[in-house]
Protein backbone atom coordinates (compact mmCIF):
# COMPACT_ATOMS: atom_id res chain seq x y z
CA UNK A 1 0.00 0.00 0.00
CA UNK A 2 0.99 3.51 -0.84
CA UNK A 3 0.12 6.28 1.18
CA UNK A 4 0.37 10.02 -1.04
CA UNK A 5 1.35 13.14 1.29
CA UNK A 6 1.06 16.37 -1.01
CA UNK A 7 4.10 18.98 0.63
CA UNK A 8 3.38 22.07 0.26
CA UNK A 9 6.09 24.28 0.41
CA UNK A 10 8.74 26.39 -1.21
CA UNK A 11 12.10 24.86 -2.60
CA UNK A 12 13.32 26.44 0.36
CA UNK A 13 11.17 24.65 2.67
CA UNK A 14 11.51 21.13 0.67
CA UNK A 15 15.48 21.12 1.20
CA UNK A 16 15.19 21.71 4.90
CA UNK A 17 12.18 18.80 5.66
CA UNK A 18 12.23 16.76 2.47
CA UNK A 19 15.13 14.52 3.60
CA UNK A 20 14.14 14.01 6.96
CA UNK A 21 10.47 13.47 6.40
CA UNK A 22 11.41 10.37 3.59
CA UNK A 23 14.04 9.12 5.87
CA UNK A 24 11.00 8.95 9.04
CA UNK A 25 8.64 7.75 6.47
CA UNK A 26 10.65 4.69 5.94
CA UNK A 27 10.20 3.47 9.78
CA UNK A 28 6.06 2.97 8.87
CA UNK A 29 4.63 0.19 7.84
CA UNK A 30 4.15 1.25 4.61
CA UNK A 31 5.44 3.45 1.55
CA UNK A 32 4.80 7.12 1.59
CA UNK A 33 5.09 8.93 -1.25
CA UNK A 34 5.58 12.75 -1.25
CA UNK A 35 4.57 14.33 -3.97
CA UNK A 36 4.98 18.26 -4.50
CA UNK A 37 2.71 19.22 -7.29
CA UNK A 38 -0.56 20.51 -6.09
CA UNK A 39 -2.16 19.03 -9.31
CA UNK A 40 -2.12 15.74 -7.03
CA UNK A 41 -5.61 15.80 -5.49
CA UNK A 42 -5.86 12.53 -4.62
CA UNK A 43 -3.83 13.32 -1.63
CA UNK A 44 -4.27 10.96 1.42
CA UNK A 45 -2.38 14.09 3.71
CA UNK A 46 -1.11 17.60 3.31
CA UNK A 47 1.92 18.57 5.16
CA UNK A 48 2.05 22.35 5.23
CA UNK A 49 5.55 24.21 5.57
CA UNK A 50 5.04 27.95 6.57
CA UNK A 51 3.83 29.29 2.97
CA UNK A 52 0.16 29.41 1.80
CA UNK A 53 0.23 28.29 -1.92
CA UNK A 54 -3.20 27.24 -2.22
CA UNK A 55 -6.64 28.63 -1.08
CA UNK A 56 -8.80 26.13 -2.52
CA UNK A 57 -8.48 22.94 -0.98
CA UNK A 58 -11.93 21.62 -2.24
CA UNK A 59 -10.42 19.22 -4.61
CA UNK A 60 -8.39 17.57 -2.33
CA UNK A 61 -11.17 15.09 -1.30
CA UNK A 62 -9.37 12.24 -0.46
CA UNK A 63 -7.33 14.18 2.51
CA UNK A 64 -7.31 12.80 5.76
CA UNK A 65 -5.50 15.68 7.67
CA UNK A 66 -3.42 18.74 6.69
CA UNK A 67 -0.32 18.23 8.97
CA UNK A 68 1.48 21.58 9.75
CA UNK A 69 5.06 22.27 10.27
CA UNK A 70 4.81 24.88 11.60
CA UNK A 71 3.01 25.98 15.24
CA UNK A 72 0.79 28.44 13.96
CA UNK A 73 -2.17 28.20 12.14
CA UNK A 74 -4.06 31.63 12.21
CA UNK A 75 -3.71 31.34 7.78
CA UNK A 76 -5.47 28.34 7.62
CA UNK A 77 -7.63 27.81 10.50
CA UNK A 78 -10.81 30.10 9.06
CA UNK A 79 -10.30 28.01 5.52
CA UNK A 80 -14.18 26.84 4.93
CA UNK A 81 -12.46 24.69 2.11
CA UNK A 82 -10.20 22.83 4.44
CA UNK A 83 -13.01 20.13 5.76
CA UNK A 84 -10.80 18.10 6.95
CA UNK A 85 -8.58 18.14 10.40
CA UNK A 86 -5.85 20.43 11.04
CA UNK A 87 -3.18 19.47 12.84
CA UNK A 88 -0.19 22.00 13.89
CA UNK A 89 3.22 21.38 14.96
CA UNK A 90 4.15 20.52 18.57
CA UNK A 91 7.74 19.21 19.29
CA UNK A 92 9.59 19.15 16.74
CA UNK A 93 12.37 21.20 18.49
CA UNK A 94 9.74 24.11 18.81
CA UNK A 95 9.92 24.13 22.68
CA UNK A 96 13.31 23.57 23.23
CA UNK A 97 14.32 26.66 20.83
CA UNK A 98 11.48 28.58 22.62
CA UNK A 99 12.85 28.13 25.46
CA UNK A 100 16.57 28.80 24.77
CA UNK A 101 15.52 32.56 22.76
CA UNK A 102 13.06 33.31 26.22
CA UNK A 103 15.66 32.78 28.63
CA UNK A 104 18.60 34.17 26.69
CA UNK A 105 16.51 37.10 26.50
CA UNK A 106 14.89 37.29 30.00
CA UNK A 107 18.52 37.21 31.39
CA UNK A 108 19.98 39.51 29.10
CA UNK A 109 17.76 42.29 30.77
CA UNK A 110 17.55 40.51 34.43
CA UNK A 111 21.59 40.77 34.75
CA UNK A 112 21.68 44.08 32.63
CA UNK A 113 24.45 43.06 30.06
CA UNK A 114 24.20 45.43 27.49
CA UNK A 115 25.76 47.93 30.39
CA UNK A 116 28.69 45.95 29.42
CA UNK A 117 28.15 44.62 26.33
CA UNK A 118 28.04 48.32 25.04
CA UNK A 119 30.40 50.33 27.36
CA UNK A 120 34.13 48.48 26.56
CA UNK A 121 35.04 52.47 26.86
CA UNK A 122 37.64 52.24 29.96
CA UNK A 123 34.63 52.70 32.50
CA UNK A 124 34.64 50.57 35.35
CA UNK A 125 31.00 49.95 35.56
CA UNK A 126 30.71 48.50 38.86
CA UNK A 127 27.47 50.47 40.64
CA UNK A 128 24.14 48.55 39.65
CA UNK A 129 24.23 44.73 41.34
CA UNK A 130 20.90 43.50 39.88
CA UNK A 131 18.09 41.74 41.66
CA UNK A 132 18.13 38.11 42.32
CA UNK A 133 15.46 35.90 39.82
CA UNK A 134 13.61 35.14 43.10
CA UNK A 135 12.72 39.12 42.77
CA UNK A 136 12.08 39.40 39.59
CA UNK A 137 8.32 38.67 38.70
CA UNK A 138 7.94 37.41 35.06
CA UNK A 139 4.48 36.69 33.84
CA UNK A 140 4.04 34.35 30.52
CA UNK A 141 0.66 35.20 28.41
CA UNK A 142 0.03 31.81 27.30
CA UNK A 143 0.76 28.33 29.37
CA UNK A 144 0.42 25.87 26.14
CA UNK A 145 3.54 23.72 24.94
CA UNK A 146 5.76 26.78 24.69
CA UNK A 147 4.37 29.27 26.98
CA UNK A 148 4.78 26.10 29.77
CA UNK A 149 8.16 25.06 28.34
CA UNK A 150 9.35 28.53 29.25
CA UNK A 151 7.52 29.31 32.40
CA UNK A 152 8.89 26.13 34.20
CA UNK A 153 12.24 27.05 32.13
CA UNK A 154 12.40 30.73 34.10
CA UNK A 155 10.77 29.18 37.20
CA UNK A 156 14.20 26.57 37.00
CA UNK A 157 16.38 29.60 37.03
CA UNK A 158 14.17 31.13 40.60
CA UNK A 159 12.18 33.46 39.00
CA UNK A 160 8.83 33.69 40.30
CA UNK A 161 6.75 32.74 37.27
CA UNK A 162 2.50 33.93 36.89
CA UNK A 163 1.41 31.98 33.58
CA UNK A 164 -2.48 33.68 32.08
CA UNK A 165 -4.47 30.69 30.28
CA UNK A 166 -7.82 30.44 28.94
CA UNK A 167 -8.79 27.23 31.04
CA UNK A 168 -7.30 26.26 34.61
CA UNK A 169 -3.70 24.69 34.82
CA UNK A 170 -1.80 23.39 37.50
CA UNK A 171 1.45 23.66 36.03
CA UNK A 172 4.68 22.64 38.99
CA UNK A 173 6.54 26.56 39.62
CA UNK A 174 4.10 28.35 38.12
CA UNK A 175 1.26 30.28 39.35
CA UNK A 176 -1.40 29.82 36.67
CA UNK A 177 -4.14 32.64 36.75
CA UNK A 178 -7.09 32.43 34.54
CA UNK A 179 -9.66 35.48 33.97
CA UNK A 180 -8.53 39.40 33.22
CA UNK A 181 -5.31 39.64 32.34
CA UNK A 182 -4.56 42.54 34.57
CA UNK A 183 -4.64 39.56 37.29
CA UNK A 184 -1.34 37.95 35.19
CA UNK A 185 0.07 41.38 34.61
CA UNK A 186 -0.35 43.18 38.15
CA UNK A 187 3.66 44.16 39.16
CA UNK A 188 5.62 41.84 36.64
CA UNK A 189 8.82 43.21 35.74
CA UNK A 190 8.86 40.98 32.29
CA UNK A 191 6.27 39.81 30.42
CA UNK A 192 6.67 36.94 27.58
CA UNK A 193 3.61 36.71 25.16
CA UNK A 194 2.99 33.12 23.67
CA UNK A 195 -0.60 33.25 22.56
CA UNK A 196 -2.16 32.58 19.24
CA UNK A 197 -3.43 35.36 17.32
CA UNK A 198 -7.10 34.81 17.97
CA UNK A 199 -10.00 37.34 18.59
CA UNK A 200 -9.52 37.21 22.05
CA UNK A 201 -6.02 38.00 21.99
CA UNK A 202 -5.32 40.68 19.48
CA UNK A 203 -3.66 44.24 21.29
CA UNK A 204 -3.90 42.20 24.69
CA UNK A 205 -1.26 44.43 25.26
CA UNK A 206 -2.47 48.04 25.12
CA UNK A 207 -1.98 51.45 26.97
CA UNK A 208 -4.84 49.92 30.23
CA UNK A 209 -2.76 46.52 30.53
CA UNK A 210 0.95 47.66 30.20
CA UNK A 211 -0.42 50.07 32.78
CA UNK A 212 -0.32 47.13 35.14
CA UNK A 213 3.39 46.11 34.38
CA UNK A 214 5.72 47.15 37.15
CA UNK A 215 7.61 50.82 36.29
CA UNK A 216 10.59 49.86 34.07
CA UNK A 217 9.41 46.83 33.02
CA UNK A 218 10.76 44.48 30.10
CA UNK A 219 8.23 43.27 27.69
CA UNK A 220 9.30 40.00 25.39
CA UNK A 221 7.22 39.25 22.27
CA UNK A 222 7.70 35.72 20.41
CA UNK A 223 4.23 35.04 20.15
CA UNK A 224 2.53 37.64 17.34
CA UNK A 225 2.80 40.74 16.42
CA UNK A 226 -0.95 41.81 16.52
CA UNK A 227 -1.25 40.81 20.41
CA UNK A 228 0.49 44.70 21.02
CA UNK A 229 -1.13 47.41 19.97
CA UNK A 230 2.40 49.10 18.82
CA UNK A 231 1.53 52.46 19.60
CA UNK A 232 0.96 51.66 22.80
CA UNK A 233 3.98 50.06 23.10
CA UNK A 234 5.54 53.61 21.81
CA UNK A 235 3.80 55.47 24.42
CA UNK A 236 4.74 53.25 27.00
CA UNK A 237 8.64 52.86 26.33
CA UNK A 238 9.04 56.99 25.77
CA UNK A 239 7.05 57.62 29.23
CA UNK A 240 9.95 55.16 30.52
CA UNK A 241 6.84 52.77 31.81
CA UNK A 242 8.41 49.95 29.94
CA UNK A 243 12.41 49.96 29.69
CA UNK A 244 12.89 47.67 26.71
CA UNK A 245 10.75 45.83 24.06
CA UNK A 246 12.71 42.37 22.63
CA UNK A 247 10.30 41.74 19.13
CA UNK A 248 10.75 38.71 17.46
CA UNK A 249 6.99 38.90 15.80
CA UNK A 250 5.47 41.94 13.77
CA UNK A 251 1.93 42.90 12.28
CA UNK A 252 3.94 43.03 8.94
CA UNK A 253 6.72 40.29 7.81
CA UNK A 254 9.77 40.94 7.30
CA UNK A 255 9.55 44.38 9.04
CA UNK A 256 9.51 46.93 6.19
CA UNK A 257 13.39 48.81 7.00
CA UNK A 258 11.69 51.83 7.72
CA UNK A 259 9.88 51.13 9.97
CA UNK A 260 10.17 52.50 13.58
CA UNK A 261 10.87 49.66 15.51
CA UNK A 262 14.33 49.82 13.55
CA UNK A 263 17.03 51.46 15.32
CA UNK A 264 14.67 52.52 18.25
CA UNK A 265 16.40 52.50 20.88
CA UNK A 266 14.24 50.66 23.69
CA UNK A 267 13.60 48.07 21.10
CA UNK A 268 15.54 45.08 19.74
CA UNK A 269 14.18 43.23 16.55
CA UNK A 270 14.61 39.88 15.98
CA UNK A 271 13.46 38.24 12.72
CA UNK A 272 10.52 35.91 13.87
CA UNK A 273 14.24 33.38 15.14
CA UNK A 274 12.71 32.93 18.46
CA UNK A 275 11.87 29.07 17.60
CA UNK A 276 11.91 27.26 14.25
CA UNK A 277 10.98 24.19 13.66
CA UNK A 278 13.52 21.41 13.59
CA UNK A 279 13.81 18.77 10.38
CA UNK A 280 14.36 15.68 12.49
CA UNK A 281 12.41 15.99 15.64
CA UNK A 282 9.10 17.63 13.46
CA UNK A 283 9.36 14.55 10.98
CA UNK A 284 8.95 11.81 13.54
CA UNK A 285 5.73 13.88 14.31
CA UNK A 286 4.73 13.71 11.08
CA UNK A 287 5.14 9.97 10.59
CA UNK A 288 3.28 9.72 13.85
CA UNK A 289 0.47 11.27 12.15
CA UNK A 290 0.11 9.48 9.71
CA UNK A 291 0.57 6.31 10.69
CA UNK A 292 -2.55 7.09 13.38
CA UNK A 293 -4.20 8.63 10.85
CA UNK A 294 -3.64 5.10 8.99
CA UNK A 295 -4.88 2.90 12.47
CA UNK A 296 -7.99 4.93 12.39
CA UNK A 297 -6.70 6.63 15.61
CA UNK A 298 -6.78 10.52 16.68
CA UNK A 299 -4.43 12.83 15.37
CA UNK A 300 -1.80 14.54 17.88
CA UNK A 301 -2.30 18.39 17.85
CA UNK A 302 -5.31 18.47 15.72
CA UNK A 303 -6.04 22.21 15.84
CA UNK A 304 -10.02 23.31 17.71
CA UNK A 305 -11.48 25.37 14.50
CA UNK A 306 -13.75 27.08 16.90
CA UNK A 307 -10.80 28.35 19.74
CA UNK A 308 -8.82 29.15 16.79
CA UNK A 309 -5.66 28.08 17.75
P1 LIG B 1 -0.61 26.58 22.22
O1 LIG B 1 -0.07 25.28 22.75
O2 LIG B 1 -1.82 26.55 21.37
O3 LIG B 1 -0.87 27.51 23.49
C1 LIG B 1 -1.57 28.71 23.43
C2 LIG B 1 -1.82 29.20 24.83
O4 LIG B 1 -2.51 30.45 24.74
C3 LIG B 1 -2.72 28.25 25.63
O5 LIG B 1 -2.27 28.16 26.96
C4 LIG B 1 -4.06 28.95 25.58
O6 LIG B 1 -4.90 28.70 26.70
C5 LIG B 1 -3.63 30.40 25.59
N1 LIG B 1 -4.70 31.26 25.08
C6 LIG B 1 -5.22 31.30 23.83
N2 LIG B 1 -6.19 32.21 23.76
C7 LIG B 1 -6.29 32.75 24.99
C8 LIG B 1 -7.12 33.75 25.55
N3 LIG B 1 -8.07 34.38 24.84
N4 LIG B 1 -6.96 34.06 26.86
C9 LIG B 1 -6.03 33.43 27.60
N5 LIG B 1 -5.19 32.48 27.13
C10 LIG B 1 -5.33 32.14 25.83
O7 LIG B 1 0.49 27.35 21.41
P2 LIG B 1 2.09 27.18 21.51
O8 LIG B 1 2.54 26.02 20.74
O9 LIG B 1 2.48 27.29 22.94
O10 LIG B 1 2.55 28.49 20.73
C11 LIG B 1 2.23 29.79 21.21
C12 LIG B 1 2.46 30.81 20.12
O11 LIG B 1 3.87 30.97 19.92
C13 LIG B 1 1.98 30.39 18.74
O12 LIG B 1 0.61 30.62 18.58
C14 LIG B 1 2.80 31.28 17.85
O13 LIG B 1 2.08 32.48 17.74
C15 LIG B 1 4.07 31.52 18.65
N6 LIG B 1 5.28 30.94 18.03
C16 LIG B 1 6.28 31.78 17.67
C17 LIG B 1 7.45 31.28 17.15
C18 LIG B 1 8.58 32.21 16.81
O14 LIG B 1 9.59 31.78 16.25
N7 LIG B 1 8.48 33.48 17.11
C19 LIG B 1 7.62 29.89 16.97
C20 LIG B 1 6.57 29.06 17.34
C21 LIG B 1 5.40 29.57 17.87
P3 LIG B 1 -5.47 27.22 26.98
O15 LIG B 1 -4.26 26.40 27.39
O16 LIG B 1 -6.41 27.41 28.08
O17 LIG B 1 -6.06 26.73 25.69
Amino acid sequence: MTVTALFLGTDADWAKFSLALLSECTALPFDVALPRDTACTTADYIVMAGSRIIDDFTPYTRCKALLRLWAGVEDIVDNPTITFPICRMVGGGLDAGMVEWVTAHVLRHHVGMDVHLHGQDGVWRDTVTPPLAADRPITVLGLGALGAACGKALAGLGFPVTGWSRSPKNIEGIHCVQGDVTRALDGAQIVVTLLPRTAGTENILNTRTLGHLAKGAVVLNPGRGELINDDALLDALASGHISHATLDTFRQEPLPADHVFWGHPQITVTPHIASATRAEPAAKVIAENIARGEAGKPFLHQVDRTSGY
